[in-house]
């Protein structure tokens, strides 16, 4: 397979694929920039070699219409800084032949965002599922995606993706562009290559015990993932606002935290599952509640499964964080995803602030400890512990879909597996 360390870019144009889908503020500014640095080795190698650079992303979702807030010419200062060469810009990525043409060596082109086309998703826009004529539309659009893709291949020698957190979507810049490409012009970014290797730490080198961390807001987008991992891991602690779907499965009262009430019955279908294979499943139990969704709220610590009305659980109380810490610091491999408690809010921290320490100590001790999904890392981030773990993933569903086992889209259509 070609390598980005083995393919010469001497006269090259490359068009990389990367993830600069990174937060802004109000004014437009970067809040988190772990992406766009992610990215830079692989530029800085085609640069280095003597190449030019067509790099493209897409930012938020614009759902395939032209929308200013996710314009990526607001990041483009940024990256030429980070980057060191003064970026150009093409306001329309699928018009921008004539721009790629005209760079020279060392040069840098960066396209609009691909999602202003419906066809960077390949999904028909505007018609139900439901509807009888959706399959033909669905037909119509994986035609013009093709189309798309070969537009975009049409600017460049060869191509790369190093977009980790896209890589389980079969998007045009993401695999379709891949099909216009022969296996000596299509790599893997070094961002890629690092993420697989990662994932393939995790799951062909297990050191005992494995612990794996599920956060956030809801058990049904992790439904998959929880499944998955209990035929692997040793300990499992469920936290953040899952906590609450599986009290009241239990018959809590859970005041009005969040809840999946469509989910009660697969929470306690996990809570057996993880009993018949001996997973350790660490649960809250108790919970610091606030009377409003916000930071100056009220609190209180009260039972997981005891909230008074009025009242939700916000994040995890100091006896579920002791427990947390326990089942994290033996551990020698570490899985973290999703926080323990609206993290955003300064008052809601100390859960996931507890999980991050416990995983720090971990690490220090000589655990492999991967931490992946855009509000884990922001939370790494937001306590300054980066360093501290073995591995951020700058993805967040591909990361699980990895770990699931599943083979990526992104991945296969340069590996061809
Ligand atoms: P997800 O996108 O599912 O990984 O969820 C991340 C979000 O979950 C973050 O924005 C957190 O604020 C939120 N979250 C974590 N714990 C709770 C909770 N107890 N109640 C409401 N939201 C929560």
């Amino acid at each position: 397979m070609t390598t980005i360390d083995t393919f010469d870019f001497k006269g090259q144009r490359a068009i990389v694929r990367v993830d600069f889908n990174v937060p802004l503020n109000e004014e437009g500014k970067i809040t988190d920039d772990t992406r766009i640095r992610g990215a830079l080795p692989t530029l800085k190698k085609v640069l280095a070699d003597g190449g030019s650079l067509i790099i493209m992303s897409h930012m938020g979702k614009p759902k395939g219409k032209v929308n200013p807030k996710f314009s990526l010419s607001q990041i483009v200062d940024a990256v030429s800084e980070k980057l060191g060469v003064e970026v150009k810009f093409a306001p329309d990525c699928a018009k921008a032949a004539e721009a790629a043409a005209a760079l020279q060596p060392g040069e840098v082109l960066m396209l609009e965002n691909l999602r202003f086309y419906a066809e960077e998703e390949g999904k028909p826009v505007g018609i139900d599922k439901e509807d009888p004529a959706y399959d033909e539309a669905k037909k119509a659009m994986k035609a013009s995606q093709k189309e798309f893709a070969k537009t975009l291949a049409s600017y460049a020698d060869c191509y790369i993706n190093d977009a980790f957190g896209t890589a389980h979507r079969r998007h045009a810049s993401t695999a379709v562009v891949a099909d216009f490409f022969d296996a000596d012009h299509k790599m893997l970014g070094y961002l890629m290559e690092k993420e697989v290797a990662a994932v393939d730490n995790i799951l062909s080198n297990i050191k005992r015990p494995f612990t794996a961390i599920m956060g956030g807001s809801k058990v049904s987008t992790k439904i998959g993932i929880i499944e998955n991992l209990m035929d692997k891991v040793d300990n499992m602690i469920l936290c953040g606002g899952m906590t609450y779907t599986f009290a009241k499965a239990q018959g809590g009262n859970i005041g009005n935290s969040i809840c999946e009430n469509d989910k009660l019955d697969l929470a306690l279908d996990l809570m057996a599952k993880a009993k018949e294979k001996g997973v350790n499943l660490v649960l809250g139990v108790d919970c610091v509640a606030g009377d409003a969704f916000s930071n100056d709220c009220n609190t209180q610590v009260c039972p997981s499964n005891n909230i008074p009305e009025g009242w939700e659980g916000m994040d995890a109380g100091p006896e579920t964080r002791a427990k947390f810490a326990a089942a994290i610091e033996g551990a020698k491999t570490i899985l973290w995803n999703g926080p323990a408690g609206v993290f955003e809010f300064d008052t809601f921290t100390e859960g996931s602030r507890a999980i991050a320490e416990a995983i720090a100590k971990a690490t220090a001790d000589g655990a492999f400890s991967l931490i992946g999904g855009g509000d884990s890392v922001a939370c790494i981030n937001k306590f300054g512990m980066a360093d501290k773990v073995s591995y951020i993933s700058t993805g967040g569903g591909a990361l699980l879909e990895a770990i699931e086992g599943k083979v990526l889209p992104g991945v296969a259509a340069i590996k061809g597996e």
